[in-house]
């Protein structure tokens, strides 16, 4: 049966990306070798990274005076060298979440933090807005993406202290205005490729404000200077991310997809506002993320819920169970996740909903 993969991460990526490395990985362009067994000091690589860095500069229209570079560690180990190489004194992070909560427990380690807001009493049910960015901060930390809330801050927005955001499950899904960044960075498993890479786009001057000794691998001059072949990167993780950024290329880039991202989340919303049966439980409906639908059975329906997965896997919907946090249902409807995976989950619900 056909799978419709709604996994918060790793998670569904293009055929093309699964079936160019599954190549790649037995013959690396006719070369008789596997990726998995080339050096990533030879040209064939060396290309690979390049065109990959390329690419997304090029999808994201990143301005000049900007790196990018791939890494390992995930996006939690960035919770920590963002610290380490940034927080000087003070750092300001916005509490929308518990990536974004575990990110300001790592800079704890290196000096002041001040969350200027925070939903968590709420359970993060929407993103703090109304709050003053500190203006002595050495940067303000937000996550523009709560992958477990379903809440996403979709607006680029301004600080007067360099903007740090963790985009690791809404990276490439809508056009962004980079310059407003001084740093992006995430995990790749959500929206790019497998687990085993990370990426950071940084703002160069960045560089200048790095004062306090560390171990190499956790200074960002390392990965600049050495166009992040300071050591052994994952070269399959990076090969696979290429094939997704090949893909979203072809589909017409960042205009394109986000245009197929809104009308997919606009179609499961509709249901969920509409079905008798499911509600949001988001007290904010302009924070509704366009990558994780999360959702829930109103009060008196509680009891169906794990009839209704039941039921959803027998249609080969995969991955909807909601975080132990929340409960509930949260389909991930990343980028490659097609029309006719949410048409599916929709005519599950409304199914489900006759029944009941
Ligand atoms: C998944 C996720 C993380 C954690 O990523 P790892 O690569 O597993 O460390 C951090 N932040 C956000 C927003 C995420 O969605």
């Amino acid at each position: 049966m056909k799978k419709y993969n709604f996994n918060p991460g790793p998670s569904v990526l293009p055929e093309i990306t699964i079936k160019n490395t599954a190549e790649a990985i037995l013959n690396l362009n006719g070369s008789g070798l596997s990726i998995m067994e080339i050096s990533h000091r030879s040209k064939d690589f060396e290309a690979i990274l390049k065109e990959s860095k390329d690419l997304l500069k090029e999808l994201l229209n990143i301005p000049s005076g900007y790196s990018v570079l791939f890494l390992q560690g995930g996006a939690s180990l960035q919770f920590a060298m963002v610290a380490s190489n940034f927080l000087n004194k003070k750092a300001a992070y916005l509490d929308s979440g518990s990536w974004a909560s575990k990110a300001a427990k790592e800079a704890k380690l290196y000096g002041e933090v001040q969350v200027v807001a925070s939903s968590k009493e709420q359970n993060y049910t929407f993103i703090p807005k109304n709050y003053t960015i500190p203006a002595d901060a050495d940067y303000f930390h937000i996550t523009t993406n709560n992958t477990i809330y379903g809440t996403e801050l979709k607006t680029d927005i301004s600080s007067p202290v360099p903007l740090i955001a963790d985009a690791s499950s809404d990276i490439l899904s809508r056009p962004m205005d980079v310059s407003k960044y001084a740093l992006i960075y995430g995990g790749a498993q959500k929206n790019l490729g497998p687990a085993g890479v990370a990426f950071a786009i940084i703002r160069d001057s960045m560089l200048e404000k790095i004062s306090r000794p560390m171990p190499t691998m956790l200074n960002y001059k390392t990965f600049v200077e050495n166009d992040s072949l300071y050591n052994t990167p994952p070269c399959v993780a990076i090969y696979a991310c290429l094939q997704t950024l090949k893909w979203l290329k072809d589909l017409g880039g960042l205009n394109a997809i986000y245009k197929m991202n809104t009308d997919k989340a606009d179609m499961l919303y509709n249901e969920i506002d509409r079905n008798k049966l499911f509600m949001s439980p988001l007290t904010s409906s302009e924070d509704r993320s366009i990558m994780n639908v999360v959702f829930v059975f109103k009060p008196e329906y509680k009891a169906l819920e794990e009839k209704f997965l039941e039921v959803a896997k027998s249609k080969g919907i995969v991955g909807i169970k909601g975080h132990r946090s929340v409960g509930g249902f949260r389909a991930s409807i990343y980028n490659a996740m097609s029309d006719e995976g949410i048409k599916t989950l929709v005519q599950a619900m409304k199914e489900f909903e006759s029944q009941a």
